[in-house]
């Protein structure tokens, strides 16, 4: 199958050809209909030393997915749903209280490998596994657009912070605060 890769040392993406991926026990074979393109990708592409999956010469690129779940492979997904994969993963060394606590966008650098951004390949190519928990399913109608699903999680993940954050002083947080121009003491 086709693949987009940077490849160890290079800041250019390399259309490659690898074998589709079988996937493991728990895992969904997906075949991917869109991904995105943000700073990110240029960020990888431009370090010319992102952090391969372990052994690997390449690392597929794209972090920003919607795709179609080709071979549910026992998991509990169906042939044909529409699933978004999430980028971060359990790291090589195993899990961690960030993943058990089903947090894992609050694992610090180390405790986490990024699809298709840190040590894992990702999902800019004709079909990815997954294992099914990581397989978000959105509406068959939305799958045009679920590849924005991601960025959308990212400031979701943002407004999540910034409420926390105020939990426990006075005010709730508001556009101007958000904006950047409020003034402490509001
Ligand atoms: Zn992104």
């Amino acid at each position: 199958m086709q693949a987009i890769a940077v490849r160890r040392g290079e800041t250019e993406p390399t259309r490659i050809d690898i074998p589709r991926p079988e996937p493991e026990d728990g895992e969904a074979l997906v075949r991917i209909l869109r991904v995105g393109i943000d700073g990110t990708d240029h960020e990888v592409l431009e370090s010319g030393q992102g952090d391969y999956p372990e052994g690997a010469e390449y690392m597929v690129l794209g972090h920003e997915a919607v795709g179609v779940v080709e071979d549910p492979n026992g998991t509990d997904l169906n042939a044909g749903d529409v699933v978004v994969p999430t980028v971060r993963r359990r790291p090589p060394a195993g899990t961690n209280e960030y993943f058990e606590r089903g947090e894992p966008d609050m694992a610090p650098s180390g405790y986490h490998v990024e699809r298709g951004i840190v040590g894992a390949h990702g999902f800019m190519a004709e079909y990815v596994t997954s294992p099914a928990e990581y397989l978000v399913e959105i509406p068959e109608r939305l799958a045009e657009v679920g590849c924005f699903v991601e960025p959308i999680s990212i400031t979701e993940k943002a407004m999540e912070h910034a409420y926390a954050s105020r939990e426990r002083s006075s005010g709730r947080p508001n556009r101007r605060w958000f904006s950047g121009t409020a003034r402490s003491g509001w």
